[in-house]
C-alpha cells in the first residue's frame, strides 16, 4: 500500500533576531532579555542532540534570580551557566530557586550542582523524583521489556545500555533524587512578584510540566513542545498510563494559551503555540495509522517487526541504543492507543 504523505506545515518562525541568527550561523544564541527582568540563556549540552539548552532567568521582586531548567552540567561543571549570568550582570550567588520542567540531563542535570553551590532550592513535579528513584532502584525491570521486542542479537546491548540497566535519565546513578519543592497542577511557583503558574503536561515524561506567566505573556514549555523537532513520549521511566494518550491530552491543555509567547527548551522562542500543538498532534495520528498498517500487514509480529515497517525519519535500520529504543516504545504506546496492544506478540 502506497501511503501519500500529507503537505508539510512549515515550522515557525523564530520571534527573536538574535536566535535566527544565531540558528543560521550553527552557534549558541547570546543571552537576551525577553521581557523586563527575565532572560534567555543558552548553555551547550554535550551529549547528542539538540546540542543546546535554552535556560530562562526570572528576577523576582527582592531581586533572586530563578532558572527554570539550568541545562547539562557535568562533574559540577557550571561555567556555561556562569558565563551566561555573568552577561546579564548577575552570578550564580544570585540564584535562589531552580525550576525543572522534566528529568532528562539536559534541563535537570545541573540542578545538583546549582543547589550545592548557591543553596538554591529545587522545584519539580513530584512525579519525576517518583520516576529518578524507581529507575535508580529497579533499572533491570526495563532489561526485562527489552527482552520482549524481538531485536536482533547484535542491536540488544546497545538497548539495554541505553534505556535499561546502563540508563541515566536524570541525575546520574549515584545522586539521590531530590527535590526540596515538590510542584503540582496549578502551584505558584515561589518567585516573589510573579504569578507564574504550574501546568502539568505529561507524556514526554510522566512528570513533565510547562509554567505560564500570563502578566508577561510567557509559556515556558520544556520540551512538551519545541518548534522544530517531534518531542519524544514516554522517555522518563515506566509509568501506568499511556505516554501517548497523556501527550495528547497534555498538547490540548495549550488552546488556552494561544496569545502567550512560546518559550521552549530548545531551539527558539516562537509564536502561536495552538497551531504547533496541532502540528505534532497530526505527527501522531500520522504515526497511528502507520503502525495500524503494519499490524494489518503482519501476522503476530514482534514488536521490533512492527516497528519496521513504520517510516521512522532515518528509518529504523540506521537505528540504535535510545533511539531506537525509543522507536520501538512508541511503536507499541500507538498500538495501545489504537486498542491493538494484543495483537503484537512478546518474543
Ligand atoms: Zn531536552
Amino acid at each position: 500500500m502506497t501511503t501519500v504523505p500529507p503537505p508539510a506545515v512549515p515550522a515557525p518562525e523564530p520571534i527573536s533576531p538574535v536566535q535566527a541568527a544565531a540558528l543560521r550561523d550553527g552557534v549558541l544564541p547570546p543571552a537576551e532579555e525577553v521581557r523586563p527582568g527575565i532572560w534567555n540563556l543558552a548553555v551547550p549540552f554535550r551529549f547528542g542532540v539538540p546540542d543546546a539548552t535554552l535556560v530562562y532567568v526570572v528576577e523576582g521582586a527582592d531581586r533572586s534570580l530563578t532558572l527554570i531548567d539550568p541545562g547539562w552540567a557535568s562533574d559540577d561543571d557550571l561555567q556555561g551557566l556562569r558565563d551566561g549570568l555573568a552577561a546579564i550582570g548577575r552570578s550564580l550567588d544570585d540564584v535562589g530557586l531552580v525550576v525543572v520542567t522534566h528529568l532528562h540531563a539536559d534541563h535537570l542535570g545541573a540542578a545538583a550542582a546549582v543547589r550545592r553551590a548557591t543553596g538554591a532550592r529545587v522545584a519539580m513535579h513530584r512525579l519525576e523524583v517518583e520516576a529518578l528513584r524507581r529507575e535508580r532502584d529497579d533499572a533491570r525491570a526495563n532489561d526485562v521489556d527489552i527482552a520482549t521486542w524481538g531485536l536482533p542479537g547484535d542491536l540488544r546491548a546497545g538497548v539495554v545500555e541505553a534505556w535499561g540497566s546502563g540508563r541515566r535519565i536524570g541525575l546520574g546513578r549515584t545522586a539521590e533524587p531530590f527535590a526540596d519543592v515538590l510542584l503540582e497542577d496549578g502551584d505558584v511557583l515561589p518567585v516573589p512578584g510573579r504569578t507564574i503558574r504550574t501546568l502539568w503536561t505529561p507524556g514526554h515524561t510522566a512528570g513533565h510540566c510547562c509554567f505560564v506567566d500570563e502578566a508577561d505573556g510567557l509559556l515556558f514549555t520544556g520540551d512538551h513542545v519545541l518548534p522544530r523537532i517531534n518531542s519524544g513520549i514516554g522517555l522518563g521511566g515506566r509509568t501506568t498510563t499511556n505516554p501517548l494518550g497523556d501527550y495528547l491530552a497534555s498538547l490540548g491543555r495549550l488552546v488556552q494559551y494561544a496569545d502567550l509567547e512560546v518559550c521552549p527548551g530548545h531551539e527558539y522562542r516562537f509564536r502561536d503555540v495552538v497551531a504547533r500543538a496541532r502540528t505534532l498532534a497530526r505527527h501522531r495520528e500520522e504515526r497511528s495509522r502507520h503502525v495500524a498498517e503494519a499490524l494489518d500487514a503482519l501476522s503476530s509480529p514482534t514488536l521490533y517487526e512492527v516497528a519496521s515497517r513504520v517510516p521512522f525519519s532515518g528509518g529504523i535500520e540506521s537505528m540504535t541504543g535510545f533511539l531506537l529504543a525509543s522507536a520501538l516504545t512508541q511503536t507499541a504506546f500507538h498500538a495501545a492507543l489504537l486498542g491493538r496492544a494484543g495483537e503484537v506478540r512478546p518474543a
